[in-house]
């Protein structure tokens, strides 16, 4: 299987193994343009992740005040305030810092 080798980037140009975060082959000094994109390309699909994950539990949370099948009110309410905060996190470490 190679799924493991996609966590671990390679240089394309000579194969080196790459930091995560590395932006230059550290042995042929190629750019390493793709990292980045890899990662925003992971970061859109975690907010995407987080965003849907958000509106599943609101969606929870308020059939739960009408219903009393799935989990209690409380637990939906507390999934949904920390699924809304680390969405904002991801949001922020997603984009660039500035001032
Ligand atoms: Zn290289």
């Amino acid at each position: 299987m190679q799924a493991r080798l996609e966590t671990m980037p390679a240089c394309r140009n000579c194969g080196g193994r790459l930091c995560k975060g590395e932006t230059k082959c550290f042995t042929c000094e190629a750019p390493v343009n793709e990292q980045k994109s890899n990662r925003e390309v992971n970061m859109g699909r975690l907010r995407v992740g987080l965003t849907i994950a958000f509106f599943v539990c609101l969606g929870l949370t308020i059939a739960s005040i009408f219903m009393d099948v799935g989990p209690s009110f409380v637990k939906c309410a507390a999934a949904t305030v920390i699924l809304h905060f680390v969405k904002e996190s991801a949001v922020q470490m997603s984009e660039p810092k500035g001032s």
